[in-house]
């Protein structure tokens, strides 16, 4: 427990200044799962050809990057780990720029107001393996990773290509892993939080639907779509592993928001994460 009372106390007056949520210390175990949403920057000047559309095509041609924090009864789960790693921050505060990718709040003081430091983690997950998504994984070591055999292989691999940066994850090759052959997975076995598989942006990727008390059945969506005209269009971008199978994986996707009358949280989507309270306030 590391936590200390001062920081609980801080997340809690930071929490009923927000909306009157309220945030709770992990010392106070959940009766049900919630949803922390970090803010991890924004990604600014991306070309829409990439994603095969006009500017004037979308709504918001930039991107937020998140990362998420679930919290169960049984243990947690910390969804991504951001675009700019903590350590790239000045002492001093201020915007950090890296290409596309800035930032002005690192991951660890957010995951502390909420109650958590990466050491508190049970399982760690990635929806795939992109660069704006791993920026802070080697802090998660010491969780079990969740992640598809096929996305694991890729990323360490003697010389990975593409959008990758292998130092930022290289600790997850000695951690304990649960390993999944292109499979769903139910974290915590009572079926309210489950990983499942949806390739083909990376050979194993995937998403999280987490069932949640009031705001019903949420899907963490990953890199499945990037932009909200992606869902309406059915395009797909330009520089998929498998586009046959992003399309398939979107159908598998849309079926299961279908069946359990559930709301698809797009990562990067800007107007998504404008209408979401961010942590240490949580969505349950
Ligand atoms: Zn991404």
């Amino acid at each position: 427990m590391k936590a200390t009372s001062r920081m609980f106390l801080l997340a809690a007056a930071a929490a009923l200044a927000a909306s009157g949520v309220c945030a709770q210390s992990r010392s106070a175990p959940v009766t049900t799962p919630r949803i922390y949403i970090f803010d991890n920057g924004a990604i600014t000047g991306l070309n829409p050809g990439l994603f095969n559309f006009t500017p004037d095509e979308l709504a918001e041609v930039d991107f937020v990057n998140t990362s998420y924090l679930i919290v169960h009864p049984q243990g947690t789960l910390m969804f991504e780990a951001g675009a700019v790693a903590d350590s790239r921050f000045l002492a001093g505060g201020g915007e950090v720029t890296e290409g596309v990718m800035s930032a002005t709040k690192p991951l660890r003081p957010q995951l502390a107001a909420a109650g958590y430091a990466p050491s508190d983690i049970t399982y760690f997950a990635l929806s795939h393996y992109h660069s704006d998504h791993t920026a802070n994984a080697n802090d998660f070591a010491e969780a079990i990773w969740i992640v598809q055999r096929a996305e694991r292989d890729f990323m360490f691999a003697d010389d990975p290509e593409g959008i990758v940066q292998p130092a930022s994850y290289h600790a997850l090759r000695d951690a304990e892993t649960k390993i999944l052959d292109n499979e769903d997975f139910d974290v915590f076995g009572d079926g309210t939080v489950v990983v499942l598989a949806a390739p083909g942006h990376t050979p194993g990727h995937q998403v999280v639907a987490v069932e949640l008390a009031n705001a019903g059945t949420v899907v963490l969506g990953g890199d499945l779509y990037h932009y909200p005209e992606e869902r309406t269009t059915g395009r797909v971008p330009t520089f998929e592993f498998d586009a046959e199978q992003s399309r398939a994986s979107r159908r598998k996707i849309e079926q299961y928001l279908q069946d359990n009358d559930a709301t698809l949280w797009i990562e990067h989507d800007i107007a998504t994460h404008a209408a979401l309270p961010k942590a240490p306030a949580y969505v349950d």
